[in-house]
C-alpha cells in the first residue's frame, strides 16, 4: 500500500482535482490519498477566527461569505451529475453554517482549530464524491477518528496505528482510501492540527502506521531543489537525498516538507518520493536510508532565530556549567538549535521566543546575557566527512560578503550551519549558489 499526498495547489480548483484523481487512479496499487485543504482555506480560515476573536464579526463573515462562493463555483466546475453537484452544494451550505454560527458565540481559543478543520474536511469530501461520480470506489477516513497527539503536542503513534489499522479492517476491499491531512485531536479529544504544512507529516505518519511500501509528497515543484526557488532564481531539484540531510532541510526552512515529516518514513525505512502535480513526469526527489554522495548537497534557510550569549568567569575550567544552561531551555519547554562555546562563554539559538523573558531572568544568574534578534540560520547539507578536505574553504568564500554570527560545524556529518542577519540571506544563498553549486 501507498500513501499520496496532495498539497493546497494540487486540490486547488475544479481542474487539479481532476488532474489528481488521473494520478490516484493511474495504477491499481492501493493507496491512502491525504489532501490538504483547498489552497488559500487555511489562510481565510485562520483569518476568520482571527477577526472573530478581535470582535470583527462583520468583516469576518463578509469574507466568509466570499470564500463560500468560491466552493459553489469549484463544485460547478468539478461535478457533471446533478445529484451529487446538489449534494456538494449543500454540504458546503452545511459547513459553512457551521462556521457562522462561531460568530453567534462566545469565542474561545480553542474555536480556531475547529474553525481552520473545516478546510481539509471539505477538500476530502469534495474529491471522494468525485471519485465516485467518476466510477472509481473510494472511501472517505474521518482523520478526527484516528490521529491523536498526546499532551506533548507528539503524535500518539500507538493510537494511530490502532486506530487506523480498525478503519481499515472494516472496509477491506477498497483500493482507495481518502483523508485528511493536518488535522488531529487532542489528548483531551479537543479538534487540534499538526501545524502549519501539517498534512506531509500526516501522510509520514501514516505511511509509517501501515508500513506503506512508499510515500508520495505531490506538490506544485519538481522536487527538492538545491536551494531556496522563493529567494534565488537559478535553482535544480536534487535527484536523490538521505533521510537525514531532508530532515535537515525540512528543520531549516525547505518548506516543500512539514519540519516534523521525515522522521516517521526514517523510522520505517519508507521512501519518501517527492512529485510535481502539475509535471507528473519529473522525476522529483527520492529521500531513502542510501549514503549521502560525499559533496554539498542543497541549501535551505530558517527566518525568526534570536541568538542568545552567555558570558561568564565561572564558566572557566568549570564543569556542569552547560547542564545548568540547558534545564533553563528545558524549564520553559523552549528548543535549542545551534550552539558553540568558547571557554568563557555559550552562544546559542531559539526560534521559539514566547518565554523568552522568563529564560533571560534566569540566564542571568549565570552571567552576562546578550541578545541579537532577526537573525537567519543558512544550513547547508551534504556529507561532510571528516577525511574530505576544503569544505571549509568553500563554504568560507560563499560567505566572504556576509558577516558570520556563529557557525557550526562538525555537530552532524549531514550539517554545516551558519547564523547571519536576516538582511543577508538572500546575499548569502546567492552567493551559495554560484560558488558551491556553479550556478549563475
Ligand atoms: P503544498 O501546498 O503542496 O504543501 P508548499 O507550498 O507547502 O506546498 O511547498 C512547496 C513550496 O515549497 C514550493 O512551491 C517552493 O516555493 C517552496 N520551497 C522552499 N524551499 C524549497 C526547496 N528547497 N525545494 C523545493 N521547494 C521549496
Ligand atoms: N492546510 C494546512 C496548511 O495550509 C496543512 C497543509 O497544507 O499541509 O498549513
Ligand atoms: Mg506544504
Amino acid at each position: 500500500m501507498q500513501v499520496l499526498k496532495f498539497g493546497g495547489t494540487s486540490v486547488g480548483s475544479a481542474h487539479r482535482m481532476k488532474e489528481v484523481f488521473q494520478i490516484v487512479v493511474s495504477d491499481p496499487i492501493p493507496k491512502i490519498v491525504v489532501l490538504s485543504a483547498v489552497s488559500g482555506t487555511t489562510n481565510q480560515l485562520l483569518l476568520y477566527a482571527q477577526r472573530l476573536g478581535a470582535g470583527n464579526q462583520i468583516e469576518a463573515i463578509k469574507e466568509l461569505k466570499n470564500l463560500q462562493s468560491e466552493y459553489h463555483a469549484l463544485i460547478t466546475g468539478l461535478y457533471t451529475s446533478e445529484e451529487i453537484s446538489a449534494s456538494g452544494h449543500a454540504f458546503i451550505d452545511d459547513c459553512f453554517k457551521y462556521l457562522m454560527d462561531f460568530a453567534e458565540a462566545e469565542y474561545k481559543l480553542s474555536s480556531e482549530k475547529s474553525i481552520v478543520a473545516q478546510g481539509e474536511l471539505i477538500s476530502t469530501q469534495l474529491f471522494t464524491w468525485f471519485m465516485h461520480e467518476q466510477g472509481h470506489e473510494a472511501v472517505l477516513l474521518p482523520a478526527l477518528d484516528f490521529m491523536r497527539i498526546d499532551k506533548s503536542s507528539e503524535p500518539d503513534e500507538y493510537f494511530i496505528k490502532s486506530m487506523l489499522e480498525k478503519e481499515l479492517q472494516l472496509t477491506k476491499s477498497s483500493l482507495t482510501y481518502v483523508t485528511q491531512g493536518y488535522i488531529c485531536r487532542n489528548a483531551y479529544g479537543e479538534i487540534d492540527n499538526l501545524k502549519r504544512g501539517g498534512s506531509d507529516y500526516t501522510a509520514t505518519l501514516l505511511g509509517q502506521a501501515i508500513q506503506a511500501s512508499e510515500i508520495q509528497i505531490w506538490t506544485d515543484i519538481d522536487g527538492m531543489h538545491n536551494n531556496d526557488p522563493r529567494i534565488v532564481s537559478n535553482t535544480y531539484p536534487v535527484k536523490h537525498l538521505s533521510y537525514d540531510e531532508a530532515a535537515e532541510l525540512a528543520y531549516f526552512g525547505a518548506k516543500i516538507l512539514h519540519p516534523s515529516c521525515v522522521l516517521p518514513a526514517q523510522k520505517g525505512n519508507i521512501p519518501i518520493r517527492l512529485k510535481n502535480t502539475l509535471l507528473p513526469a519529473a522525476e522529483g526527489t527520492l529521500i531513502s536510508a542510501r549514503k549521502a554522495s560525499g559533496e554539498i548537497t542543497a541549501v535551505a534557510a530558517k527566518d525568526g532565530i534570536t541568538a542568545i550569549k552567555i558570558k561568564s568567569g565561572r564558566m572557566l575550567m568549570a564543569y556542569g556549567f552547560l547542564k545548568k544552561i540547558f534545564e533553563i531551555f528545558e524549564r520553559y519547554q523552549t528548543p535549542v538549535d545551534m550552539v558553540t562555546t568558547s571557554e568563557v562563554a555559550v552562544s546559542l539559538t531559539i526560534d521559539n521566543t514566547s518565554q523568552l523573558s522568563k529564560i533571560l531572568l534566569d540566564l542571568r544568574e549565570f552571567g552576562q546575557v546578550e541578545v541579537d534578534e532577526n537573525l537567519s540560520i543558512i544550513c547547508l547539507v551534504g556529507n561532510f566527512t571528516s577525511d574530505q578536505r576544503g569544505y571549509a574553504k568553500k563554504i568560507f568564500t560563499a560567505f566572504e560578503e556576509v558577516p558570520i554570527r556563529m557557525i557550526s560545524y562538525g555537530g552532524s556529518k549531514y550539517n554545516v550551519s551558519v547564523l547571519v542577519q536576516s538582511e543577508f540571506k538572500k546575499t548569502a544563498l546567492q552567493a551559495i549558489n554560484r560558488t558551491l553549486f556553479n550556478l549563475t
